[in-house]
């Protein structure tokens, strides 16, 4: 496996597996209740990758120079018996980190386990602190409470907890400072997402994104922040930390400041299509490839040429005639 991962042409390091693609919000930004409604059609469950398959091809991925893995959806949390994913998962030699990204709602049930089963991290999304707000955000009316029950079960269990909050104009940019303070005084990194044009459902427009620019600007009226140096190559989020703390605010600036050039990142569809880019229209089917009995090495193969295939710059390309005219997947299906 040492020489295919020779051959790739630029470092494969980071992978998201999503698990599932349904989910228990609805959030505006990502599965507008108007298209994801009852009958919209999800994938059944045979068209899912098994545990055991994934396991296979993160396994493989890591032979290529994988060295964290997030674990994302849909809400993966909704996916039956996750930790023993994580369990299968956490035994991979040379996988540095598995991390979750998750609505938070199901920690409290799961926290505990999946910190025991090998899972180092989580990513809690919220987008406000006001409940009417939140439940208008996340099409469901799910109050703030389950989501900040769900924070602190992951941070008792002994799990890393970062924030996501996305920031649409209009919306929720009134909770810019709350979010912060919040964030602050219980001892969490928070990070903000510029609203991206994900998927063709979400009625994004330039005009809705607040930049990290225009986040940092009233960020500074209220703190003091001193910028904090990429951990490694490829980091995503831009770091500043609150000044005289360990408490660090981060951005990701995928509209305004893209970062293409030093993408590392490959994504796995839960009916395992890989996926070089978020803006993709189509994955490379791997699942297929797979059941049709092909060894590891000829997994790796395929992997390696799809990967040394991309040329994705969606983020430096972005106009307002890519964001319109381009066939993309939607967040909800490949987990951000
Ligand atoms: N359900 C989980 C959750 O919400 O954390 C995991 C999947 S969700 C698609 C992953 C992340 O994508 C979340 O942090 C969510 O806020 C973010 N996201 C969804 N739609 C987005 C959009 N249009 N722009 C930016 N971020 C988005
Ligand atoms: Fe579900 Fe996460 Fe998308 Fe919200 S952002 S609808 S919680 S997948
Ligand atoms: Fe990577 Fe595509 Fe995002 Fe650019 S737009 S950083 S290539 S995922």
């Amino acid at each position: 496996m040492a020489k295919v991962k020779d051959r790739l042409k630029r470092p494969l390091r980071d992978l998201r597996i999503s698990v599932i693609d349904r989910c228990n919000f609805r959030c505006q930004y990502c599965m507008p209740a108007e298209i994801y409604g009852p009958d919209f059609v999800f994938l059944p469950k045979s068209e899912l990758l098994s545990y055991e398959e994934i396991e296979r091809l993160a396994q493989i991925f890591v032979e290529l120079g994988v060295e964290k893995i997030r674990l994302t959806g849909g809400e993966p949390l909704l996916r039956k018996d996750l930790p023993y994913l994580v369990k299968l998962l956490s035994r991979i030699e040379h996988l540095k980190d598995i991390g979750l990204t998750t609505n938070g709602v199901l920690l409290p049930k799961y926290a505990k386990e999946l910190q025991a089963a090998g899972l180092k991290r989580v990513n809690i999304s919220l987008d406000s602190l006001k409940d009417e707000l939140f439940g208008q955000i996340n099409g469901r009316n799910v109050g703030v409470g389950p989501v900040l029950k769900g924070i602190k079960a992951a941070q008792e269990a002994g799990l890393g907890v970062k924030i996501n909050m996305v920031v649409k104009k209009g919306l929720n940019d009134s909770e810019i400072i709350p979010m912060a303070q919040y964030c602050k005084d219980n001892h969490l990194q928070l990070r903000y997402i510029e609203f991206m044009d994900v998927g063709s459902s979400n009625g994004w427009k330039m005009d809705d994104v607040v930049t990290k620019k225009e986040i940092y600007d009233i960020l500074r009226e209220h703190y003091s922040l001193v910028p904090v140096d990429p951990d490694y190559y490829g980091e995503v989020a831009k770091r500043y930390r609150h000044q005289g703390t360990d408490i660090d605010v981060g951005f990701i600036t995928s509209v305004s400041e893209s970062f293409c050039s030093s993408c590392t990142r490959s994504r796995l569809s839960a009916d395992g299509k890989i996926y070089t880019c978020l803006f993709n229209g189509n994955g490379h089917d791997l699942r297929d490839f797979m059941r049709s009995g092909v060894n590891d090495r000829q997994l790796a193969e395929r992997i390696c040429e799809v990967w040394n295939g991309r040329d994705d710059r969606y983020s430096d390309l972005r106009t307002a005639e890519t964001v319109a005219n381009r066939k993309k997947i939607e967040m909800s299906y490949i987990g951000g």
